[in-house]
């Protein structure tokens, strides 16, 4: 029984794998063109290729003048300025000869016989004459052509998420349109008989339903579009009809109602529905509930997971678990979850046994990189988590992080 196994709480680390493992099984959704900048954020179906080579002529690096390396090895020396070229300009008339040097600005082509560039601070100009202070080796200053892919190769491989590097390589080959795998639909259904929409005014101890909508956001910033179904009440027969409805999607999610609670009924229905579950608790602060599984509903296998109803559970739990679904369902490949480390300013104390996930406030410099604790009254404060821009890990066998160490924190 599913609620029995409450107690039975997978490690962290496990849960992840468990998740990853059948994230890999799944099928992606299929490939169509859209427009570039209508990408962002989706994964490409399609490898991006060079249209031809990168850079497509040797690029000067610098302004300065184009010599023969050879000329400028015992300096100074004066060579013969017999031209200059800009970005853009076209090289077809031009040849520099022993002796001789083209004035050249950065991202122009480097002429026929140069194989260097000299940087304009170590010249002097005089008449059609120009003075070389420095010694050039063969190259330097000099990005050849094809060095940074030759035409035919592949820039960017399906599976990338674009984003404005991504962007910049499609543009840069001359795509306007770029193959990508659609949105999968993802179907959120918030469950309590405290629910209100948030276009109806609350009763004294009702709440708006904002897990619906933060949920939704979360889907779209990870590359799904949703359907948000109406929340249900906590009545088996109102659930078990909603949720038929959101199993037609690629991807379910419920938020409230797995908890321990008389009424966190959301297990129960799912188990009359035949479903399966990968795991029904994770030995994690927020987010302990949080279940996973699939069911299977004429002929078709629909993931779901059930995260626990507290905002900042509800946030983080999709952080941690459901990500990496949408990541496959979107035809993403793989992203780990993006830990960096930070010297932490308070120290704090806590039990061991569960892998905490806090939210807390990256800031300090470069150089030195810092956290602080973001405070708050627990799992249901919407306030600690938009006041937060990441999460401080306190690992399940630590009751106490000091100040001035080294901890992990996970970007939100
Ligand atoms: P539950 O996981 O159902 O026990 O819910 C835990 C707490 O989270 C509830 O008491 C509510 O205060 C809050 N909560 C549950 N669902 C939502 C929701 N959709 N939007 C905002 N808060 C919620
Ligand atoms: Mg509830």
């Amino acid at each position: 029984m599913p609620h029995s196994s409450k107690t039975n709480l997978l490690p962290f680390v496990e849960a992840r794998r468990v998740v990853e493992q059948c994230a890999a099984k799944l099928t992606a959704t299929g490939p169509e063109l859209t427009s570039l900048l209508d990408a962002l954020g989706l994964a490409l179906a399609e490898d991006l290729r060079a249209d031809r080579d990168f850079p497509p002529f040797p690029r000067s690096t610098r302004d300065g003048y184009a010599v023969r390396a050879a000329d400028v090895q015992a300096v100074p020396v004066d060579l013969h300025c017999v031209g200059a070229i800009k970005a853009g300009g076209d090289t077809a008339e031009l040849k520099v000869r022993a002796g001789e040097a083209i004035e050249i600005m950065t991202g122009a082509a480097v002429p026929p016989g140069a194989d260097a560039v000299v940087m304009v601070e170590y010249t002097e100009t005089r008449g059609g004459r120009v003075t070389i202070q420095r010694a050039v080796k063969a190259g330097e200053n000099v990005v050849h052509a094809g060095a940074e892919a030759n035409s035919g190769q592949v820039m960017v491989s399906k599976g990338t998420r674009v984003q404005h590097a991504v962007v910049a390589v499609a543009a840069a080959v001359g795509r306007p349109e770029v193959a990508i795998h659609r949105r999968p639909h993802v179907a959120v259904l918030a469950t309590g008989d405290e629910l209100v929409d948030i276009n109806l005014p609350p009763g004294p101890n009702e709440i708006r339903n904002s897990n619906s909508y933060s949920l939704a956001a979360q889907v779209y910033e990870a590359g799904g579009e949703t359907t948000v179904l109406p929340a249900a009440r906590d009545e088996a027969a109102e659930l078990a009809l909603l949720l038929r409805k959101g199993l037609e999607a690629d991807l379910l999610l419920l938020t409230g109602g797995v908890s321990m609670g008389k009424y966190d009924i959301v297990e129960k229905v799912l188990a009359s529905l035949g479903a399966e579950f990968f795991f029904t608790g994770v030995a994690i602060q927020p987010g302990k509930p949080v279940v996973f599984g699939q069911v299977d509903m004429e002929g078709k296998t629909t993931p779901f997971f059930g995260l626990p109803g507290n905002p900042v559970s509800t946030m983080v739990t999709f952080q941690l678990f459901v990500r990496p679904v949408l990541d496959a369902l979107g035809g993403a490949k793989p992203e780990p979850l993006p830990f960096v480390q930070a010297e932490l300013k308070e120290t704090f104390t806590t039990r061991m046994g569960l892998t905490r996930f806090l939210p807390g406030k990256l800031g300090g410099s470069h150089q030195r990189p810092e956290v602080e604790w973001v405070r708050w009254q627990g799992s249901g404060d919407l306030m600690s988590i938009v006041k937060s821009n990441c999460y401080i890990v306190v690992p399940a066998d630590r009751d106490r992080l000091e100040a001035g160490e080294g901890v992990t924190v996970l970007l939100a």
